[in-house]
């Protein structure tokens, strides 16, 4: 069955179902990359952020290069560039620190993780004494051109931007030398981001869905907030379908010819997220998922202290004041 598989602008095949891995433990990933790539992912989402890719890189030296069970062309690696590394001299350092971590000598993919530019420096948080964080005025049209140069250098085969609104979308594609492959952004059923898709897709850029389940792990869940795969409607799909909720939820992003990177760290589940290729979600469930859609963002959090409240709403290039 098709949609195994996207098209990217430069020509490369990105694989549909890639496995995450912000939130995975650095004790935990490197058994989740092995279990993945040993049940079939060709895939993996990496970011400097998620303090990681040492782990990842361990996994992939064990079944990836010369000698081993694959070779690094069936692989489709990205990583991301933190919002601390911005400056157009802090962007090469960054990107080899990544191909060291995980290492090896290219990335098929690199993202800017943010459009958001923090104080530079080691710091992946730097904050203020009442928890604000401090921000830096480098552009990041400024950042994307010192990406530019990573793909002329052959570290990275193509760049892309991840939490870039269509406005943003439309300044980088406006000044780009290489075009931006990928906006990966949030989107499940309550975000479809149906508008963002279109504006995306109209100009050759393919879109990633992060956080595809929902995250329902992510670390400022409360509880009593809506739970996606355990959402009745959803079920009530899956029990019809003889499918888990997660794998109906996955179908829906890749029949939408989107890319989507579900994390686990349970073997089970990661193998069990690779299997929707063998079904069909009709037009009616389709469009019934889709009107599940209530706008509604688990990423960033809102971060409270004393009575105020703090979020990276307040940076000049805070990408969710458009309306996509
Ligand atoms: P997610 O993939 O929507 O959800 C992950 C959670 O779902 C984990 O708690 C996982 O549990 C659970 N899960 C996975 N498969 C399941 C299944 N079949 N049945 C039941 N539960 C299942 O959340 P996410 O980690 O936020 O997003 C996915 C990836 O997107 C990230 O890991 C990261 O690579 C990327 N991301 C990027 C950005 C960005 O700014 N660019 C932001 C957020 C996320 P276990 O692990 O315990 O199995």
């Amino acid at each position: 069955m098709s949609c195994t598989h996207v098209t990217l602008s430069t020509g490369q095949m990105i694989p549909s179902v890639g496995l995450g891995t912000w939130k995975s433990i650095p004790a935990q990933v490197k058994q989740a990359i092995l279990a993945a790539l040993d049940s079939g992912y060709r895939h993996i989402d990496c970011a400097a952020a998620y303090g990681n890719e040492e782990n990842v890189g361990e996994a992939l030296r064990e079944r990836v290069g010369p000698g081993k069970s694959l070779k690094r062309e069936e692989l489709f690696l990205t990583s991301k560039l933190w919002n601390t590394q911005h400056h157009p001299d802090d962007v090469e350092a960054a990107c080899r620190r990544s191909l060291t971590h995980l290492g090896v000598s290219y990335l098929d993919l690199y993202l800017m993780h943010w459009p958001m530019a923090f104080e530079r420096g080691s710091v992946m948080m730097p904050s203020n004494a009442d928890g604000s964080i401090r921000y830096a005025d480098t552009h990041y049209i400024d950042t994307w051109k010192a990406m530019e140069m990573l793909v002329d250098q052959g570290l990275v085969k193509a760049i892309g931007m991840s939490n870039f609104n269509a406005r943003q979308t439309d300044l980088i594609l406006s000044i780009a030398r290489h075009k931006p492959a990928v906006n990966q952004v949030e989107c499940h059923p309550f975000l479809t981001q149906q508008q963002l898709l279109t504006h995306c897709r109209d100009r050759g850029v393919a879109v990633v869905a992060y956080s595809p389940l929902g995250s329902p792990n992510r670390p400022w869940a409360s509880p009593g907030e809506p739970a996606l795969m355990e959402d009745l409607r959803i079920i009530d799909i899956a029990r019809r379908y003889g499918k888990t909720a997660a794998q109906i939820i996955i179908r829906w992003h890749v029949q939408r010819g989107i890319i989507c990177i579900p994390k686990s760290v349970t073997p089970a589940r990661i193998q069990q997220n690779l299997q929707v290729f063998d079904f069909q979600l009709t037009d009616e469930d389709m469009k019934l998922i889709e009107s599940f859609n209530r706008n509604e963002r688990f990423i960033p959090p809102t971060v409270e202290k004393g009575g105020k409240k703090y979020r990276d709403g307040l940076h000049p290039h805070f990408p969710f004041h458009d309306p996509y």
